[in-house]
């Protein structure tokens, strides 16, 4: 099971979705940065909840679509 988490800077925010969301894109933006935010993607729960800590945002939530 692969989980993204969108991290949104501009509104100091980080979600947690399970893959096959309808909200995750279905191209890659290459320019997505860690540190600027974007899409990114890990291979189990555990990493993706590790990597929203490490995002530093305000507010961690999880998408209300899918229910991770
Ligand atoms: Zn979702």
């Amino acid at each position: 099971m692969i989980y993204w988490i969108h991290i949104a800077r501009g509104i100091d925010r980080v979600t947690l979705h399970k893959d096959r969301c309808s909200e995750v894109p279905s191209t890659h933006h290459s320019s997505s940065d860690f540190w600027e935010g974007g899409w990114f993607d890990y291979p189990d729960k555990e990493r993706a909840l590790l990597a929203m800590e490490q995002a530093g945002t305000n507010e961690q939530r999880r998408c209300p679509l899918c229910k991770p």
